[in-house]
């Protein structure tokens, strides 16, 4: 059963790695007779149980608790019960393209915004991308520009980013920002949203993506909102997404406002250790939109490793002052991507040992 997780805070956990039909339907039978449902969350190693509803019923836990093929009801205390460091699902994995999260550096590259007038260079870049040893590609579709009057993008791009996904063989990432976008993404089979700094605390867009993505294995890279809000607010918006069903959520520092003189946001890869102490979720950083201009991009990327990032979001171009979005100012080049990359990969290896 899939549906809104309005108020969870207590999982069953059964002792296999899931409830069997019957065991669901007792379960569910139970939960109803006090007003109750159960929401499944679906993770790589096992399923477990929210109960949604007001679950603080002492005989319902009770009852529950003395089902032999349950193991227990966990009522840890957190705001975000699924994506609590302590929750059962700290052993779910991420997995895009075949590669693990926290098995090697993950990196997603490419360009800021498609030009779809110009193709070839998405493509370009994307073969760029590919041969310095990204794992994933990233390409905006649909862009939130402060201005206006400023390109927003345009849906064409999307048959772009995913002919580049066919020619290089790397899963691809792309923002999204309402409903329709969700639903044509899904459609065209892009691997990983992206829910952008502006968006970041739009709720009704997270239960949006939520809902989308439960019955998939598609994953979703949850920047950090703009303003500097506590890191609470930030693993909540993962949670939101998360209770739907599917946990795939990567949290992806980026910087924050007020800006350190000089950079575009103040840099903020240094909460990657906090974030990790709170939640079990893998930490993605963007250097790009943290420092805002390529000849920072590199030395952010290595502080983001050296801060214990699971991966980094770069974004790079071909041909940086041909492109178009932020791509002028911030893109790497594809030479000083692929030795980013390297330096990088160098890094997380020296802080594995
Ligand atoms: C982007 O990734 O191009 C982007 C707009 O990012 P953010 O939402 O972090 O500003
Ligand atoms: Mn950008």
């Amino acid at each position: 059963m899939r549906g809104i997780a309005h108020f969870t805070s207590a999982m069953i956990l059964p002792k296999a790695t899931r409830l069997t039909p019957e065991q669901l339907t007792e379960v569910t039978g139970i939960v109803t007779e006090f007003g109750c449902k159960i929401q499944q969350i679906v993770g790589a190693v096992r399923t477990i149980y929210a109960i949604v509803g007001d679950e603080r019923e002492e005989l319902m836990i009770n009852r529950l608790e003395g089902l032999d093929y349950v193991d227990r009801i966990d009522r840890i205390q957190s705001p975000f019960k699924l994506m609590d460091k302590r929750s059962d699902l700290a052993s779910h994995r991420i997995t895009i393209g075949g590669v693990t999260l926290g098995e090697e550096l993950f990196v997603i590259a490419g360009a800021c915004t498609i030009d779809p007038k110009n193709p070839n260079y998405f493509y370009e870049t994307a073969a760029a991308v590919k041969e310095s040893g990204a794992n994933a590609l990233r390409g905006g579709v649909w862009k939130p520009r402060t201005n206006p009057y400023s390109f927003q993008g345009d849906v064409k791009s999307l048959d772009i980013l995913m002919e580049a996904s066919r020619r290089t063989g790397l899963p691809v990432d792309t923002e999204v920002m309402e409903e329709a976008h969700i639903t044509l993404a899904l459609a065209a089979g892009v691997h990983t949203l992206q829910i952008g700094a502006r968006n970041a605390l739009n709720y009704s867009l997270l239960r949006a993506v939520g809902k989308a993505i439960a019955e998939r294995d598609t994953v979703v890279l949850l920047k950090r909102s703009i303003h500097m809000g506590p890191l609470s607010e930030f693993i909540s918006a993962a949670e939101y997404i998360a209770a739907f069903g599917n946990p795939n959520v990567i949290l992806c520092p980026r910087g924050t406002t007020p800006t350190l003189d000089g950079y575009r946001n103040h840099p903020d890869e240094s909460i990657t250790p906090l974030l990790k102490e709170k939640t079990w979720a893998p930490v993605v950083v963007d250097p790009s939109h943290s420092v805002g201009k390529a000849t920072y991009v590199p030395a952010a990327a290595l502080a983001a490793v050296a801060y214990g990032a699971d991966g980094l979001c770069i974004e790079a171009h071909v041909e940086p002052t041909k492109g178009i979005g932020d791509d002028p100012k911030q893109a790497l080049t594809p030479e000083v991507l692929r030795k980013t990359i390297a330096q990088a990969r160098q890094l997380w290896e020296i802080r594995r040992k």
